[in-house]
């Protein structure tokens, strides 16, 4: 199957399950995650008419984007996997949101660099829901401290835009639920809390999971395998 097919079927799927979640039609928007795949699957999925791309690796990315974003202004690029500080400065160059935003730290260093380049910045908080994965903010308290840290001012090239996570890989669908629900019930709550900022996205669900995520809340799902096929991970 080609990128095209695989597109189409991915897009299908989802409205799908967006149908039977009871949800608006295109509610949810699908972001490809090309990581490990190469610029020209990329080029295949502009083709067919997919703009929203993500990648874990602000070096990979550095090799792919660039001249993509610039032939294509229509194409926008996020950013989903952890985030060391000293990547950041190339980060924001190229990402139109951060989606793995999981420390003070990290929303200091970005706020510093996007200072620098005048340019403001969606981030995503990603929050701790699965049991095996270890990513994202571990408990609401510190979330809160983050939220709190944007909401006194102090990152004013920062646009706090919604949350994000990670169900724990198994066949349990009822953790997997679980983990989505989480989520949507804090950013439900949080949503409140932070009336000044506009935090109604959601990303969660990737190719194995994607169906359960959006009948529990996501606005976005990042789908990477079912798009572009496996990941060869000697390539790199
Ligand atoms: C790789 C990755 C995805 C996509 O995973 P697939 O299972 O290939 O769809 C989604 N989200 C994050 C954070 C990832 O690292």
């Amino acid at each position: 199957m080609s990128v095209k097919e695989n597109l189409s079927a991915v897009l299908e799927k989802i409205a799908d399950a967006e149908v039977k979640a009871g949800r608006t039609q295109e509610s949810v928007k699908l972001l490809a995650v090309s990581k490990f795949h190469p610029q020209e699957a990329v080029k295949e999925a502009i083709a067919a008419n997919q703009f929203l791309f993500g990648e874990n690796r602000v070096q990979e990315a550095m090799e792919k984007f660039p001249s993509i974003l610039e032939e294509n202004p229509s194409v926008k690029l996020h950013l989903i996997g952890q985030l060391q500080s000293n990547k950041v400065k190339n980060a924001v160059k190229i990402a139109d949101c951060i989606q793995s935003v999981d420390r003070i730290d990290l929303l200091k260093e970005i706020e510093k660099q996007c200072s620098k380049i005048e340019k403001k910045i969606k981030v995503l908080f990603e929050f701790h829901t699965g049991e095996e994965s270890k990513s994202g903010f571990a408990s609401r308290e510190e979330l809160c401290k983050a939220l709190d840290f944007c909401a006194e001012g102090k990152a004013p090239h920062i646009i706090p835009a919604g949350f994000m996570t990670m169900a724990p890989f198994t066949e349990d669908q009822s953790a997997i639920h679980k983990s989505f629900s989480t989520l949507y019930n804090l950013a439900e709550k949080l949503k409140n809390e932070y009336k000044n900022f506009d935090l109604t996205e959601l990303s969660m669900g990737m190719s194995g999971d994607f169906e359960a995520a959006i009948a529990e809340g996501s606005t976005m799902v990042r789908i990477g395998t079912a798009i572009f096929g496996e990941r060869d991970y000697t390539n790199k």
